[in-house]
């Protein structure tokens, strides 16, 4: 008799998306704009500091929550943003943003508690919420520009609701939340008394706006948790250095789980880190104009070949709707774009919402962090387009 391994509660869960099409990539030799990861390395200075403090010794387990440099770094860095987090007891380090997420919705889901998403959701919220016991509760961000609707909100709020996760700047709809947006939030978790859970990954890859953390509203520090990691930010996603922010009690749940899914992250990458934190202000300048140059490029080539293209406020996703290219839904063209001549790989929208029948299909997401020369060569590919 065979063993079946898999224990039911991961039975519903396939390979991620950006797992399928990176296979799919690699096997058909496409250019990825796929998975958001940057093909191009991060700055020197970090790097430099990281291998630094592997030359100098520092290679033994870190404190659970994270080296002391890197919590005061952050401590420094949100203390211009006017919140205050105390280093030892509000900051702690994890294996990725992820990782943080899992740890924040694990410390605070108790079985039939509701947490709402809004739709499309990133990829990983509903399946640690419902491993957790937990129920996720989708509100949709309405295309064409994504915003969500007041009275759908509020009507997902609930005396079961324990949570609201918000992803600002979201993915992958690359839309920033205003703060009006984040004030009507406020003002529905504090009357329902509940937690907001901030995915802010993005928060410095912002075009022409401005990125507000929901913490920073009044009344709102004492009921956020806030959540981000370096990777996106120095363009090192490889590194999985991810932190919490929050409350004195929140933090010690979060901690108490850390202890047995890790207990400590890499020593000396969060070193490496802590230096990219304290001298943020010199070297973002010159990755957000970068980026900048690349989301133009690429904005207006996929609007020349008939995409009609949401001009990414934030993130360095651009959301292109098909439906003047194509009668195929997303994951259709998406499959036909990789094995055709095309070769060309991008994520379809419709796999982030919970009921597909409802989703729009007619969105793809390219990632447009890529060399010059890999952006070039994809919509250079993308002119076969026309001969599909
Ligand atoms: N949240 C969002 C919205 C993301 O796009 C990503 C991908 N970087 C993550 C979380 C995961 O971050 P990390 O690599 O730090 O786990
Ligand atoms: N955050 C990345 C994206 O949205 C993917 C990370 C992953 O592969 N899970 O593309």
């Amino acid at each position: 008799m065979s063993l079946n391994w898999m224990a039911e509660k991961l039975r519903p869960y396939e390979p991620s998306i950006f797992a399928t099409i990176g296979r799919l990539a690699l096997e058909n030799k496409c250019v990825n704009f796929g998975q958001g990861f940057p093909d191009f390395d991060g700055p020197r200075m970090v790097k430099d500091a990281a291998c630094a403090a592997i030359s100098e010794g520092h290679n033994q387990y870190a404190p659970l929550a994270g080296t002391p440099q890197i919590r005061q770094a952050l401590a420094e860095k949100y203390k211009q943003i006017n919140l205050d987090y105390d280093a030892d007891s509000q900051i702690s380090i994890f294996n990725g943003a992820t990782q943080a997420m899992y740890a924040a919705l694990t410390a605070i889901v108790n079985p039939g508690d509701e947490v709402i998403v809004f739709e499309p959701t990133y990829d990983t919220y509903n399946p640690i919420i419902e491993m957790n016991g937990g129920i996720p509760v989708p509100v949709r961000l309405h295309p064409p520009s994504f915003h969500f609707e007041l009275q759908e909100l509020r009507s997902a709020f609930s005396p079961r609701t324990r949570a609201i996760i918000i992803n600002t700047p979201h993915n992958p709809s690359s839309r920033v939340f205003t703060q009006h947006e984040l004030s009507d939030i406020r003002d529905l978790c504090l009357e329902f008394n509940c937690i907001a859970i901030t995915d802010e990954v993005y928060e410095y890859l912002v075009f022409h706006t401005e990125h507000i953390s929901i913490a920073s509203l009044e009344g709102m520090s004492e009921r956020t948790i806030i959540i981000s990691s370096s990777a996106k930010t120095f363009a090192l996603t490889g590194w999985k250095i991810g932190y919490a922010l929050a409350p004195v009690a929140a933090t010690e749940a979060m901690r108490r789980l850390h202890q047995y899914i890790a207990f400590a992250v890499s020593t000396p990458l969060q070193l490496g880190i802590a230096r990219g934190i304290e001298r943020i202000d010199t070297l973002l300048p010159a990755m957000i104009q970068r980026l900048k140059r690349k989301r133009t490029l690429m904005c207006n080539q996929l609007e020349e070949l008939g995409f009609n293209v949401l001009r990414p406020q934030g993130t360095f996703f651009i959301l292109a709707d098909i439906s003047k290219l194509t009668k195929l839904d997303d994951i259709s063209f998406v499959r036909k774009l990789i094995e055709s001549e095309v070769r060309v790989a991008t994520i379809p929208v419709s796999v982030f919402y919970r009921d597909t029948q409802t989703a729009p299909k007619n969105y793809i997401r390219f990632c447009f962090a890529k060399k010059t020369s890999t952006i070039e060569k994809g919509l250079q590919q993308l002119q076969k387009i026309k001969d599909l």
